[in-house]
């Protein structure tokens, strides 16, 4: 019998994290993979944020933090902000955690009861799901319409809504969708929460600055700027910086839930490192042209993966408004039959099939809320991006 607890059981483990160990046995099998699996960019941290963390260890910044950051890095946080959304916040309003995730997991585990309903447009990060089950909620899915590229409506929203319910996530920019909701959109979505008062809108802008042809990512908190108290708003250094291990995401948030999130986090982790706040503190302070810079050649490596996919027989794929994540569609290969003489039937097949025969590693679409669909990260080098177009090609045509 298994010593796990019920509630543990029930926790599911992330969908990439099991997809990287696959790939990893078939690389000790001697495999060559190219793996546009992960959620992660091909970019180095910015040489002035390693020198900064460097430099802070050096300087004996080697101890205990302030639990919800030290006020260097919540300056910066604040003047984030600022610049990116033109809001502003008290240091008592901001707490700095280990990465996004863990923000997110303590705003439920300070305001869920057993029970208690987290509405998560889908498609969508499963990890949400797990962080609501984790603090005693159920994580409530709602399909978002692919006509409406995969966003959540109000009308859908109203619907979802029961006395239960007492988050909503906004993921703007959408992993793995691509997706960017505008500022009415959700101002729209925020006219629904407004009629709601027991309802929190969780604001994930971990995207935020992956947003192409020049739009902006808005943030509900600017397009409903009443529903303040009701607002956490969090993103984080991982992606925007590629600083996914350094591990610093920040939450906005009314003070009292801060002060609350803050004791949570004191016991589960006492602060976030030391070194890692003084590198997130000169990625947010600092220079911002990488941000530009980087995604001028994400830009162009969307383009063409966008156009080598929809070379391949079968599959389809619109270009994301955002994010680093390629959606494709795998419709038009789907009850088709491999060289081996197997049928593929879901998104998962399709993956499987091409691991297997071309080493293209490709998520499959199925754990985030998307059947037939497999989701291709372009933050790889571009010579990748072009034997990927090659080899899924080659893959897609020898299917009868
Ligand atoms: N939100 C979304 C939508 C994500 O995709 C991820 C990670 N892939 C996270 C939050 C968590 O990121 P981190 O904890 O590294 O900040």
């Amino acid at each position: 019998m298994s010593s796990a607890q019920p509630q543990a059981k029930s926790l599911h483990s992330s969908p990439a994290a099991a997809f990287r160990r696959k790939v990893l046995e078939l690389r000790s099998q001697g495999r060559t993979i190219i793996d546009m699996t992960a959620g992660d960019l091909d970019f180095p941290t910015p040489p002035h944020v390693v020198e900064a963390a460097v430099a802070a260890a050096r300087a004996g910044e080697t101890r205990y933090t302030n639990v919800d950051g030290t006020p260097e890095l919540k300056d910066a946080v604040r003047e984030h902000f600022r610049r990116q959304n033109g809001l502003e916040f008290e240091r008592s309003e901001i707490i700095v955690s280990n990465g996004s995730s863990q923000a997110i997991a303590t705003a439920f585990a300070v305001t869920l009861k057993p029970g208690d309903e987290v509405i998560v447009p889908s498609p969508c990060w499963a990890t949400y799901h797990g962080q609501a089950s984790l603090a005693g909620g159920v994580a409530v899915p709602v399909p978002c319409a692919q006509n409406n590229g995969f966003k959540l409506r109000p009308e859908d929203l109203a619907r979802a809504i029961t006395p239960r319910t007492r988050w909503i996530i906004v993921n703007n920019p959408v992993n793995p969708t691509g997706a960017v909701y505008t500022h009415a959109e959700l101002g729209g979505l925020c006219e629904v929460v407004r009629q709601h008062p027991g309802v929190r809108v969780l604001a994930d802008n971990l995207y935020e600055h992956f947003v192409f042809d020049g739009a902006r990512a808005v943030t509900p908190l600017e397009a409903a700027p009443d529903l303040r108290g009701r607002m956490v708003t969090v993103s984080g250094v991982a992606k925007s910086y590629s600083m996914t291990g350094w591990r610093i995401g920040y939450a906005a948030a009314p003070a009292d839930l801060v002060a609350e999130m803050t004791k949570v986090q004191y016991l589960v982790t006492s602060c976030t490192s030391s070194i890692s706040q003084a590198a997130a503190t000169a990625a947010l302070a600092g220079p911002q042209a990488v941000l530009t810079e980087r995604l001028a050649i994400l830009q162009s490596k969307r383009d063409l993966a966008v156009s080598l996919v929809n070379g391949c027989e079968g599959l389809s794929a619109a270009p994301p408004e955002g994010t680093f994540y390629l959606c494709i569609s795998c419709a038009g290969v789907i009850g088709k039959r491999t060289p081996q003489g197997r049928v593929l039937n879901t998104g998962e097949d399709v993956s499987d099939h091409l691991l297997g025969t071309v080493g293209i590693a490709l998520l499959p679409g199925e754990g985030y809320g998307l059947p037939h669909y497999v989701r291709m990260t372009f933050a790889v080098p571009t010579e990748h991006i072009h034997a990927a177009g090659r080899l899924i090609g080659e893959a897609c045509a020898a299917l009868t």
